[in-house]
């Protein structure tokens, strides 16, 4: 018989399933559980349709059955079963090679987080099992397959009998080794244990085979041992619970079983509505981002059922692109079972139920920003990034009108995050706009030129360290009537009139000077004026317009962008000695040293901004030139 070889990453995935550590192991029995849950949805979503399936929905369900002579356990389902094809393609190379990916890029060390964080499904048979046997009929064929692998070496696949459609499989338990005893899931109680654990909700009866020893029928003493059938699992749906019979940790195990996640939710909700529109929903936000979170690969939706049928693994309409990170699942009985994913689009009661999801998750958010801060910040920390996309992306002002209030920047003066509200709450009655500024980090903001005379003045800057940051405020203009302005904005308004008056006073003296250094930076700058929002730094570079040097940095440095440019305005210090130098040299018509003197301040001024000079070596000549 011809063996086959897993493809490589199904290989290192299941070389880690067969070296799991022991606390992971129990999770076996949930993964085959839930594939043959799966299984058995597709079948019975067909029998609504199609008579031929000839099962009704008590008809369905999952059977398990220990041996302990044989040290087998069997779980087996009348679900869709797998045709040759499928089993080749399912089991044979694994889907979860973007969690592989992941870890590698990761390292996450131990193999504890892959296992737990994206559960490994159909190979963690083999943290428990030396041999794995899969027999398998699809629904339409005639034929049935058997799988067999003992692991790395790979795997064999024949034909079999199997007379009815769906799916066994046999798992043979590992030997016990010095350190591991694998005897323990050969007892009954075990799975049951196991069951109820982690499996409770599902649908359709968990059926456990036991024996049961009881008194004889008739009237002797004796007892007598006989084989039964026990459902193990309450199959009530959780979100068809009551609130009130559901306690936190039913909402995170129900969670980590169903989504395959380790961590806890941050948050969970629970959502019963009868009215207009009737449906159930149990959203949650998780701790993390997935790993694919902020990749294109990334698919958002939620699980909806219809009346406790699946009928789509993840519909997208039903969350906000902003909210894309919720997890959880809907399930209404206004769905019609038959709706395809192109009617779903369409349907009313579908939009209706997407904009009060929308809602609960923006209520939650708003409720865990007032209550909990720090779990809130952890939160913003993750998936900030989510709502600043949602502002900056749409052109609906009532998608910004109820993303503004959630979002934070960090506040250099109070030195930790703020929203907009609290910034404007404690602006100072002269402060005209919400001030922000750009940089690499809180620490080079904090440096930066232009927030001297700003922060002298006590007022806040937020800061702007992701590059969709600026383009967020951008985008909402204003807050309460307050315009967000760039502290590298060449318009502030700061001065008091006698310093305006001043700086004209001083900028009509040496008009000619400013003209011959603009000449000298040959259409790198618009204008160079003096300034009085700088202290202790003898240039900075400010903007005029719509477009701010960070702007054009992010613009200009993604492909295909047609290539803009910042109006940038050269501010010069009126009180630093390099300025007095400067038009020394030029009373003195000295008109070299003015040059090379515009040119060194120009640089200087790119660097303290984080940008590149463009001629390096010839800053450094000049340097040399005056050092000596
Ligand atoms: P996942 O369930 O996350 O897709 P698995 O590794 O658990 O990954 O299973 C791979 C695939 O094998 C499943 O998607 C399914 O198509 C198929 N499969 C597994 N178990 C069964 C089963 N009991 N009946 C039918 N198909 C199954």
């Amino acid at each position: 018989m011809e063996k086959k070889e897993f493809k490589a990453e199904s290989k290192r995935l299941l070389e880690m399933m067969i070296n799991s550590i022991y606390t992971h192991r129990e999770i076996f029995l949930r993964e085959l559980i839930s594939n043959s849950s799966d299984a058995i949805d597709k079948l019975y979503f067909k029998s609504l349709t199609d008579d031929k399936v000839g099962l009704n929905k008590d008809d369905f369900a999952i059977q398990i059955r220990a041996d302990k002579d044989n040290r087998t356990i069997t779980i087996s389902d009348n679900g869709i079963g797998m045709t040759k094809e499928e089993l080749e393609n399912n089991l044979g190379i694994i889907a979860k090679s973007g969690s592989l990916a992941f870890k590698s890029e990761n390292d996450l060390g131990e193999d504890v987080d892959i296992i737990g964080q994206f559960g490994v499904g159909f190979y963690s048979a083999f943290m428990v099992a030396k041999m794995v046997t899969v027999n398998t009929k699809a629904y339409g064929s005639d034929e049935a397959y058997q799988w067999q692998s003992e692991g790395v070496d790979g795997y064999t696949i024949e034909p079999t009998i199997k007379d009815s459609v769906g799916t066994e499989i046999v798992l043979t338990i590992k030997d016990n080794s010095e350190d591991d005893n694998y005897d323990e899931y050969l007892e009954t109680y075990r799975l049951e244990s196991l069951i109820k654990k982690y499996s409770d909700y599902v649908r359709f009866p968990i059926k456990l085979e036991k024996s049961i020893t009881k008194p004889k029928d008739d009237d002797s003493e004796e007892t007598e041992t006989v084989i039964e059938n026990e459902t193990i699992n309450s199959m009530v749906p959780i979100w068809k619970k009551n609130k009130s019979e559901l306690k936190e940790e039913d909402y995170n195990n129900f969670y980590k079983n169903k989504f395959n996640e380790f961590d806890e939710p941050l948050a969970y909700m629970h959502v019963k509505t009868e009215g207009v529109i009737s449906y159930n929903a149990l959203l949650y936000i998780p701790k993390r981002p997935a790993y694919d979170y902020y990749t294109k690969d990334f698919e958002k939706g939620l699980q909806l059922y219809s009346n406790g049928v699946l009928i789509m693994d993840k519909c997208a309409d039903l969350l906000p692109d902003h909210f894309s990170f919720v997890k959880g699942i809907v399930d209404s009985e206004d769905l019609s079972l038959n709706i395809s994913r192109e009617m779903l689009q369409h349907d009313r009661q579908l939009k209706l139920i997407a904009k009060n999801i929308e809602k609960t998750i923006k209520n939650e958010l708003t409720k865990m920003l007032n209550n909990d801060r720090p779990k809130y910040e952890q939160f913003f920390k993750e998936f900030g990034m989510q709502l600043k996309a949602g502002i900056q992306s749409s052109f609906m002002s009532d998608v910004r009108d109820n993303l503004k209030d959630l979002i934070l920047f960090h506040s250099l003066k109070e030195n930790k995050m703020v929203t907009f509200d609290e910034y404007v709450t404690a602006m100072s009655e002269e402060q005209k706009y919400i001030l922000y500024a750009t940089g690499e980090s809180v620490a080079q903001i904090e440096q930066l030129p232009q927030a001297d005379l700003i922060k002298d003045k006590g007022w806040d800057i937020l800061c702007c360290t992701e590059r969709i940051d600026e383009f967020t405020l951008k985008m909402l203009m204003s807050y309460k009537d307050k315009q967000f302005k760039s502290i590298a904005d060449e318009s502030l308004d700061i001065e008091t009139p006698e310093e305006k008056e001043e700086i004209k006073n001083k900028s009509e003296e040496n008009k000619e000077l400013f003209n011959f250094m603009k000449d000298t930076l040959n259409g790198k700058i618009t204008e160079v004026k003096l300034s009085s929002r700088l202290k202790s730094h003898p240039v900075c570079l400010t903007s005029k317009g719509q477009i701010s040097i960070e702007m054009e940095k992010v613009l200009n440095s993604m492909p295909n962008q047609n290539k803009v440019n910042a109006e940038r305005v050269l501010e010069i210090n009126p009180e630093h000695s390099v300025f007095n130098s400067i038009v020394q040299a030029y009373a003195n018509g000295d008109k070299d040293k003015v040059t090379k003197y515009t040119n060194l301040l120009y640089s200087q001024a790119l660097l303290i901004e984080g940008l590149s000079i463009e001629n390096p070596v010839e800053f450094s000549n000049l340097i040399c030139e005056l050092m000596n």
